[in-house]
């Protein structure tokens, strides 16, 4: 058996706490992580609103050289600049996968108890992009644009995921009815892409659509594939019908580097009082433990977690309790030991 002194697999780990509450529940994730039987070498970086008015860039190029020279970078919050940290640093890395995990726990506001899909959303392109907008005599025009490359890998991102993590559906999501061109290449390359997957069965949805079966049947996704706006949007969904946000963690992927951080911000109204609720963060990292290959110890983290929320003994104020992040944290720590 191993031991911490004969740790396996060294990792280069960039942390990126951010502002607020994000260094709160970094701290407490980053605990439970030095229990795992994994040599991880921390590289800290600087990024955000503090950092900001610090060094005059919310996003320092040393920043995103850590995070460009790790195996994976595990980030806090950022307040005001989020965009401009999290879309640059997405932009540097070419990381064109953004996934977000639609799950159900116990006692927590889901609105149903079996939820469990994945929502894989296109990064690079699509109606999402600043500089492919534009004013006119006439107003402003923003330019969708859908590319054969960008739409293949995204698709084969899903079904790969899909075949990895025990999958049997994979669900694209388009409106081609109406953008018969942009859409339907995506709904056509779905389906191309799918000929790949014989085992894994595939239907289409139009957004319109997805956004009332998510709420009327969400049992029945699995994995959902869209382009970059709808699945922003189906995102901020799913996180509505699994009861907010400060249980959701989210990945950014590409080929050189993955990114992994919780989908809430940096929560100015309760930051520096110890309480912020650290699941988000370490979902994250259960998300990053499986990027790494660390199977079993993703099992095991997201194994304490969940007994954690199903005790239901040490939960934070936003889930009804009365614990700290570090209390939540030291009860993560035993079930792991
Ligand atoms: P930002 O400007 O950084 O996005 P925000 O307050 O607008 O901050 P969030 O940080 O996502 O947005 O917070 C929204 C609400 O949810 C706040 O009331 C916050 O306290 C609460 N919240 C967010 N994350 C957590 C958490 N991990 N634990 C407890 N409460 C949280």
């Amino acid at each position: 058996m191993s031991t911490s002194k004969t740790k396996e697999n060294k990792y280069k780990i960039a942390i990126v706490p951010g502002d607020g509450i994000g260094s709160e529940v970094m701290e407490a994730t980053i605990s439970v992580l030095n229990e795992l039987d994994i040599d991880f070498d921390y590289i800290y970086g600087e990024a955000g609103d503090a950092c900001l008015e610090k060094t005059g860039t919310a996003l320092p190029q040393e920043t995103i050289d850590i995070v460009r020279n790790s195996d994976a970078c595990l980030f806090g919050a950022a307040g005001e600049t989020a965009a401009d940290v999290i879309v640059k640093l997405r932009q540097e890395m070419k990381m064109f996968a953004n996934l977000r995990p639609v799950k159900s726990y116990p006692n927590t506001n889901a609105l149903s108890e079996n939820i469990d899909f994945m929502i894989v959303r296109e990064n690079t392109e699509g109606l999402y992009i600043a500089d492919k907008e534009e004013f006119t005599d006439e107003g402003a025009i923003a330019k969708r644009v859908i590319t054969r490359e960008a739409e293949e890998r995204i698709i084969d991102y899903a079904f790969q995921y899909a075949k990895d993590n025990g999958k049997s559906k994979v669900t694209g999501v388009h409106k081609a009815n109406v953008l018969k061109k942009s859409d339907g290449l995506f709904k056509d390359i779905f389906y191309e892409v799918g000929e790949k997957y014989p085992d894994i069965e595939k239907e289409d949805f139009y957004v319109d659509a997805t956004a009332m079966y998510l709420i009327t049947q969400p049992e029945n996704f699995e994995v959902i594939v869209t382009t970059n706006l709808f699945g922003d949007i189906l995102s901020d969904e799913g996180a509505g019908l699994v009861g907010g946000l400060g249980l959701i963690p989210s990945a950014n992927i590409g080929n050189d580097g993955a990114l992994f951080e919780p989908v809430h911000g940096s929560a100015p109204d309760i930051a520096g009082k110890g309480i912020a609720n650290p699941i988000a963060m370490m979902l994250s990292a259960v998300m990053m433990l499986r990027y790494l290959g660390e199977n079993e110890s993703a099992d095991k983290l997201d194994s304490a977690i969940l007994k954690v929320l199903t005790e239901a003994k040490v939960l934070t104020g936003d889930l009804s309790g009365s614990a700290t992040t570090m209390e939540v944290a030291d009860e993560i720590k035993n079930l792991i030991k």
